[in-house]
């Protein structure tokens, strides 16, 4: 099968790198997977190395990257993504968004390859639009906690899309708004899996501020489809991929309430600094553009959810430290 493409998928032990992966062999690409296993679980890709379209590199991308033979496609998915992470590793996160985006630009360059980076909503900042169309500039906090994120982020645009003009590089930028599914990390501090965990220990479900803020919550086929088509159309500016069904916090909590049947309730707890007001995707573009839309509710997708976390072996549900329990 030499004549298979091929393609590097950077976080590839990470939540969505790890479904990308299993997309991509799907399709009979060649996928080489890297990671640093900072935030990445090997457990997401397990089953994958048995194959022989699959290769995987244990390698942190903020140091020079280099993979011998063909490359076709490099899509650019290796950062922590979770507001706790940022907190815990702020320099990990610049740098990776950073030199390591521009590591691989320089690589994509080397080996012709088109190159897809995860941007994320964060360019956004806490708007004051809503929904947040691409033309929005945002509204960040350069040294807040989550500016080593945002800015990070900010800056692997700009650059891709320096390469791009500057250099002629093939490139696609996804801003991916928030994502959940199997292989979320269930103490990433996220809401989604923090109020399914609360649940299936029998704890109060924390919700940050009055939960007035909203979030719109995408689920991660219907993502990794809107990827997947950005990467094979030939549109190089940003593009939002998320769902556009918004929802308070607060309501979120009630449906993980209802769904989980806990007896538990929503207690309040301190908001965090510089945590955006309100969050949705305006998805024209993907629809005109990549003919693309959500087509899994947020009830199909958080009962799917559900399942998964409570399959864990119970050590991993009952370990509540926000860290990486895969490394402690
Ligand atoms: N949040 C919450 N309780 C938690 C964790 C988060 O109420 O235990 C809130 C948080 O303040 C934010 C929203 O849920 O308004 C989404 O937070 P998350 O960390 O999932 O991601 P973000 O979209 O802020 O990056």
């Amino acid at each position: 099968m030499a004549n298979r493409k091929r393609v590097l998928i950077t976080g590839a032990a990470g939540f969505l790198g790890s479904h990308l992966c299993d997309r991509f062999i799907k399709e009979d690409y060649h996928v080489i997977g890297m990671d640093n296993l900072i935030t990445g679980d090997l457990r997401n890709i397990e089953g994958l190395f048995k194959l022989e379209n699959f290769e995987f590199y244990h390698h942190d991308i903020s140091k020079f990257v280099y993979v011998p033979g063909e490359l076709h496609y490099i899509l650019h998915f290796a950062s922590p993504a979770s507001p706790i992470d940022y907190l815990k590793i702020p320099i990990q996160t610049l740098k990776v968004g950073s030199l390591g985006t521009h590591n691989l630009l320089g690589l994509a360059r080397v080996k012709k390859a088109r190159m897809l980076i995860a941007s994320t909503s964060e360019v956004y900042g806490d708007p004051s639009v809503n929904p947040q169309p691409e033309e929005y500039w945002g509204n960040v906090n350069p040294v807040g906690p989550r500016g080593v994120y945002d800015e990070a982020k900010r800056f692997q645009e700009a650059i891709t899309m320096a390469y791009h003009t500057f250099h002629g590089l093939e490139t696609r930028i996804a801003r991916i708004f928030n994502t959940y599914g199997p292989r979320m990390r269930l103490n990433d501090g996220r809401v989604l899996p923090a109020f399914i965990g609360q649940a299936l220990r029998g704890e109060p479900l924390t919700m940050f501020g009055d939960g007035s803020q909203t979030r719109s919550f995408c689920y991660v086929e219907d993502l990794i489809e809107g990827i997947y088509r950005l990467l094979f159309s030939d549109y190089a500016q940003p593009i939002n991929i998320g769902n556009p069904d918004e929802i308070t916090i607060r309501e979120f909590g009630e449906e993980v309430i209802k769904l989980t049947g806990t007896d538990q309730k929503l207690v309040g707890a301190p908001l965090p600094i510089n945590d955006p007001k309100q969050r949705r995707p305006d998805i024209t573009k993907a629809r005109e553009i990549l003919g693309w839309e959500p087509r899994v509710s947020r009830a199909e997708g958080l009962k799917i959810t559900y399942e998964y976390f409570k399959s864990l072996p119970e050590t991993e549900i009952l370990h509540k430290d926000f860290t990486y329990y895969n490394k402690k």
